[in-house]
């Protein structure tokens, strides 16, 4: 997803590892705030984080609590230089919210830049995609699990999906929608990864995202691959990243910044000098820093695969919980890191899936188990 906050991350000047929290501007704001409009959802996917439900739950945010949400956020940016976070409306599924324009009306008008992640079902039709382009929608993302209908369709669980999913994809290009694909990588899915990249790239896409599970939610009943597997996908994934027709990038796999970067560094690149590359603008984001999740509810988590409440924005604001909540302030410093990530001398730009993290051992703070790089220092 696109955003506008690049312009607060400052230059580093030190070397992988020695860049300082106090130097990020992620302490102050997150670049992309995720929110769970609503949990209600026409599908029932087998990896849902929200564990989504045909009807809203009780307790979702009223439109005028959402609104004070968004007029909390402008406090993110009330110093000079300092940009407001970018919004990704999501659920359940967003088109279930009845006030999505009102909302969405809201946060532009407070010059807050919104995405959508809608569900691919009967409500995504051609006359509301064009709706998102006109009222300024940056970009939307939709999911593709697999290749085929029998792949994607047996994770999306609803007969229709993939073919649906194929048509919003080329509406939204005829509506100059920017879209966002993801991609679910799981142990049984991955083998998969390269027919769904020869299926995309006969489409218009901005960027392709390959989410590497997290045993969470509907998630738990599928199984991630394993250390070596994933880095052999990461690796495979860098390399179509070279010439595709859209950018390749991961979600909850952040060591994918470390193959990416170690080949320019043993190349003969600076530190400075990878940091200035375009790539480098998404180093450091991870659950809890540059990214922080509202639910339905309004529960604030660092993240939406990282489920350890910190605060509420019924109660609190925002700003507050993201800067001040001592979780987000372990999260933004990755010294605190038990194990490898804690060592490693990429930790500043990667530091690990600390969801991914939390859902193997309880703590935040240990170790990424997807990742099998063993750091110059030992733990
Ligand atoms: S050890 Fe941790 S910080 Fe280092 S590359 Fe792996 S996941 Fe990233």
């Amino acid at each position: 997803m696109p955003h506008p906050a690049t312009k607060s991350r400052p230059a580093h000047t030190h070397g992988i590892g020695s860049v300082k929290p106090d130097g990020w501007a992620y302490n102050r704001a997150p670049m992309i705030v995720y929110w769970e409009l609503t949990n209600a959802c026409g599908l029932a996917c087998r990896h849902c984080r929200a564990t989504a439900m045909p009807e809203p739950a009780p307790g979702e945010l009223s439109t005028a609590e959402a609104i004070a949400v968004l007029d909390d956020m402008l406090g993110f940016a009330t110093a000079a230089g300092e940009a407001l976070p970018h919004v990704v409306m999501t659920g359940g599924d967003p088109l279930m919210r009845a006030d999505l324009p009102e909302l969405v009306a809201a946060a532009t008008a407070r010059g807050i830049g919104v995405s959508l992640a809608p569900a691919v079902t009967r409500l995504l039709t051609r006359e509301r995609l064009f709706w998102m382009k006109e009222v300024g929608i940056q970009a939307i993302s939709l999911s593709l699990d697999g290749s085929t209908a029998a792949f994607h369709d047996g994770v999306r669980m609803v007969p229709g999906t993939f073919d649906a999913t194929i048509e919003a994809l080329d509406l939204a290009a005829e509506a100059g929608l920017p879209v966002q694909v993801n991609t679910l990588v799981t142990a049984t899915t991955a083998a998969d990864l390269p027919a769904v990249y020869e299926l995309l790239s006969r489409h218009t896409l901005m960027q392709w995202s390959l989410f590497f599970l997290i045993s969470i939610g509907r998630g738990s009943e599928l199984a991630e691959l394993s250390p070596g597997d994933a880095e052999r996908w990461l690796l495979w994934a860098a390399q179509v990243n070279r010439d595709a027709p859209f950018r390749v990038k991961t979600t909850e796999a952040m060591h994918f910044r470390r193959l990416m970067a170690a080949p320019l560094l043993r190349a003969g690149r600076t530190k400075q000098e990878v940091e200035a590359l375009p790539m480098a603008r998404a180093f450091g984001i991870r659950d809890g820093n540059g990214i922080v999740f509202i639910s339905h509810q309004g529960d604030v988590c660092p993240s939406g695969f990282l489920p350890e409440v910190v605060g509420n924005v019924k109660d609190t604001s925002l700003v507050t919980l993201y800067r001040d909540a001592p979780l987000m302030r372990a999260l933004r410093d990755p010294d605190r890191f038990a194990g490898r990530c804690g060592v490693c001398e990429f930790h500043d730009w990667c530091g690990g899936s600390r969801a991914r993290a939390y859902a193997w051992t309880g703590d935040p703070l240990e170790s990424d188990p997807l990742c099998p790089y063993v750091p110059r220092t030992t733990p």
